[in-house]
C-alpha cells in the first residue's frame, strides 16, 4: 500500500510500515514517529523527471505519504512563487531576497500543504470523521479540503480567533465550538472530545502526525528549485544540482512549519541534490514566545506561556511541547539558526511595510517574520551578501481595525442636488477636496533605479508629494534650477557629477541654495567628507538602516520648520 514510505519511531528507532491510522510506534508505544523513504534513487528520479511534473506540491509524490500521485481533492496547492523582494531589499541594504509567497495557497495560507496531504491520506485510508483544535488557519484550510473530500470536521477553536476567521470556518459546513479558554487547553478538550467518538473517527495531532510534516517539508524542496533558476547567475562555491539559501525565516506557533522545512532541506542533501543546510530563524511575538525564552537561556525543554499576551491568535501556541526541543536539535546539529522575538506593534508595521513596498498584503501572523527579518538585518545577524528566504505564511481579508484604524479612508461625499444638466461637475468638485492643490516637491537623487523606487514607493505611500527623479548629479542642479524644489533627497556616490559636487552647485546658485538636502549613502563617510557636508544638509541617513516612516517623518519636519 504505502510500501515506498517507513515509518521510524524517534523514541526507540523502530522502522515500520506507514499507515494514516496508526500513529504509535508498534514497539515502544512511542508518539512520535517520521517517514524515510529510499533517498539516492528519489534524488535520481528527481533529477529525471520533475522538469516533466506540474509546479505543485504533488510533483514530489515519490517523497509523500500517498498512494495516488494525482488525488481528486487536489485545488492547486504548493508550487506557489518565489518572489525577489527587491524594494524591501534595497531598504534593508540585503539584495538577495526573497519572499515564499504562501498566501497564494487556496485558503490564503500556508495550511493548505498540511490539510491537502493529510486529507488525501484520511480520504485513501477511508477516515470520515476529524477533529482538530486550531489558532484558525488550520481550521479554515481542513474546512475545505474536508468539504472536497467528504469527510465531516469538527474544529474547536480558542475565543481568541477573530470572528471573521470563525464565519469562514462555518461557511464550509464544519462544526464550530468556540472555547474561551487558552489555545492549548483548546487542545486538550478536542483530544477529549475524540476520545468519545465512534471508531472510524481521527484526531488531527498536529507535527506529530507524518502526513502533516512531509507537507511542510515540499516548501524546502521548492524552495530550493527556484532559488536555482534565480540564482542561476550568480557565482556558485557549490558543485550540487541544486541551491540553497543561507536563511529560512517563519513566524512560529507550534513549530510544525519550520521542523518541516529543516526536514526536507536534509533529505535533499540525502538525495543528493543539495550539500548544505540553510540556518533558520523561527520569530514569536513578545507575548508568546516560550521558544525564543528556552534558546536564550540555552535550554533544551520550553517552559510553557499559560497566558498568552498578543493580539496575535495565529501565534498563541503557548506550550511547544516536545516540538521545540526537535527543533532546537536539528539546528544544533545541522544549519544552525536563531529565535528572535518581536512585539505585536513591530508586525503591524511591517505589515504596512510589505503592503506599501512589495505590494503584498498580508495577516499579523506571516508578518512577525518580516519583523523579525528587519530586526536582524539592524543587528547584524543577517549579513548584506547573505540569501535570505522568508516565508509570507497566510494572508486574510479583511484587514483587521487594528492594523489600520479609521483615518485611512477618505471619504467622498456627493451633494445631495446635484445640478441636472453636469453631474460630473458636483463629483469633480468633490473629488478634489481630497485632494490639495500644492504638493511639496521632493527631488529623489540616485544613480540606481532600485534606490530610486524605493524612495518614490515610500514619498508615495506615505504622504503627498510631487515627486522629480534625476539619476546623476548633472540632472540634479538642472531639476533644481526649473522646478520649485522643497527636498533633494540625494545620493552621494553617483558617476560623472557626485553629491559633493551637487551640493556645491546648488549653494552657489541663490534660486537653489535653500533647498533642503537629506543625504541618503551607502558610503562610510571620512572625516574630510563629513566636514563637506557639515552645515550644509539637514540629514544623513545611512542606506539600510531607516524604515520608511523614518524618512517621511525627516522630510516633514523639514516641510513644517520651512527649510533654511
Ligand atoms: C500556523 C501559522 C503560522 C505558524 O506556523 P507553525 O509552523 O505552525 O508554527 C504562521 N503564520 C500563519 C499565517 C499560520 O497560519
Ligand atoms: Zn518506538
Amino acid at each position: 500500500m504505502y510500501s515506498h514510505v517507513i515509518a521510524e519511531c524517534l523514541d526507540c528507532g523502530h522502522q515500520g510500515t506507514y499507515s494514516p491510522k496508526d500513529s504509535i510506534c508498534p514497539s515502544c508505544g512511542g508518539g512520535w514517529r517520521e517517514a524515510r523513504y529510499d533517498y539516492k534513487s528519489i534524488g535520481k528520479k528527481f533529477l529525471k523527471e520533475l522538469h516533466a511534473r506540474p509546479f505543485n506540491i504533488w510533483r514530489y509524490y515519490d517523497a509523500l505519504p500517498i498512494q495516488d500521485p494525482h488525488p481528486v481533492i487536489s485545488m492547486g496547492e504548493g508550487g506557489t512563487p518565489l518572489l525577489k523582494a527587491a524594494t524591501l531589499g534595497t531598504l534593508l541594504g540585503i539584495p538577495n531576497l526573497y519572499i515564499k509567497d504562501e498566501r497564494q495557497n487556496p485558503t490564503g495560507s500556508f495550511k493548505d500543504r498540511q490539510a491537502s496531504i493529510t486529507v488525501t491520506s484520511l480520504k485513501e485510508a477511508g477516515i470520515t470523521e476529524t477533529i482538530l483544535a486550531s489558532t484558525g488557519n488550520v481550521a479554515i484550510s481542513y474546512s475545505a479540503y474536508t468539504a472536497r473530500a467528504g469527510i465531516k470536521l469538527w474544529a474547536f477553536l480558542n475565543s481568541l480567533v477573530p470572528s471573521e476567521k470563525m464565519r469562514e470556518v462555518a461557511i464550509y459546513g464544519t462544526q464550530v465550538i468556540k472555547v474561551t479558554a487558552s489555545y492549548d487547553q483548546t487542545k486538550k478538550l478536542a483530544a477529549e472530545f475524540a476520545e468519545q467518538r465512534p471508531q472510524g473517527s481521527y484526531l488531527d495531532r498536529g507535527v506529530r502526525s507524518i502526513p502533516a510534516l512531509e507537507a511542510m517539508k515540499t516548501i524546502a524542496f521548492e524552495i530550493s528549485e527556484q532559488l536555482t533558476s534565480a540564482l542561476a547567475a550568480e557565482p556558485n562555491d557549490s558543485t550540487a544540482p541544486w541551491r540553497v539559501p543561507d536563511w529560512y525565516i517563519q513566524a512560529v506557533s507550534g513549530g510544525l512549519g519550520p521542523v518541516g522545512v529543516i526536514k526536507g532541506f536534509n533529505e535533499l542533501i540525502e538525495m543528493g541534490l543539495t550539500d548544505r543546510l540553510p540556518a533558520a530563524a523561527s520569530i514569536q511575538t513578545e507575548g508568546c514566545a516560550p521558544m525564543v525564552h528556552a534558546w536564550k537561556d540555552g535550554k533544551a525543554v520550553a517552559d510553557p506561556i499559560t497566558s498568552p499576551r498578543t493580539h496575535i491568535a495565529t501565534l498563541a501556541t503557548g506550550d511547544p511541547g516536545h516540538t521545540y526541543t526537535i527543533l532546537r536539535e536539528r539546528m544544533l546539529k545541522g544549519g544552525g539558526g536563531t529565535f528572535e522575538s518581536v512585539t505585536d506593534d513591530e508586525a503591524f508595521r511591517a505589515i504596512h511595510v510589505l503592503a506599501k513596498m512589495e505590494g503584498l498584503s498580508m495577516e499579523p501572523a506571516s508578518a512577525v517574520a518580516f519583523a523579525g527579518l528587519i530586526k536582524m538585518v539592524r543587528s547584524g545577524q543577517i549579513k548584506r551578501d547573505e540569501v535570505v528566504v522568508v516565508n509570507m505564511t497566510g494572508h486574510t481579508m479583511p484587514v483587521e481595525k487594528i492594523i489600520l484604524g479609521e483615518g485611512k479612508v477618505q471619504d467622498v461625499e456627493i451633494p445631495e442636488n446635484l445640478p441636472e444638466e453636469k453631474p460630473e461637475e458636483g463629483l469633480l468638485s468633490a473629488l478634489s477636496r481630497i485632494t490639495p492643490k500644492r504638493y511639496s516637491s521632493v527631488a529623489i537623487v540616485d544613480d540606481h533605479p532600485h534606490a530610486r523606487r524605493l524612495i518614490r514607493r515610500i514619498l508615495q505611500s506615505q504622504g503627498e508629494y510631487t515627486i522629480f527623479e534625476a539619476e546623476n548629479g548633472r540632472e540634479a542642479v538642472e531639476l533644481a534650477q526649473k522646478e520649485e524644489l522643497d527636498v533633494m533627497v540625494l545620493d552621494l556616490m553617483m558617476p560623472e557629477m557626485d553629491g559633493f559636487s551637487v551640493l556645491d552647485a546648488l549653494k552657489a546658485n541663490e534660486k537653489t541654495a535653500s533647498i533642503a538636502v537629506i543625504v541618503v549613502t551607502a558610503k562610510t563617510l571620512t572625516t574630510d567628507e563629513k566636514a563637506r557636508l557639515r552645515g550644509r544638509i539637514h540629514t544623513l541617513m545611512m542606506k539600510g538602516e531607516f524604515l520608511d516612516d523614518e524618512l517621511v517623518d525627516e522630510i516633514d519636519t523639514l516641510l513644517k520648520n520651512g527649510s533654511n
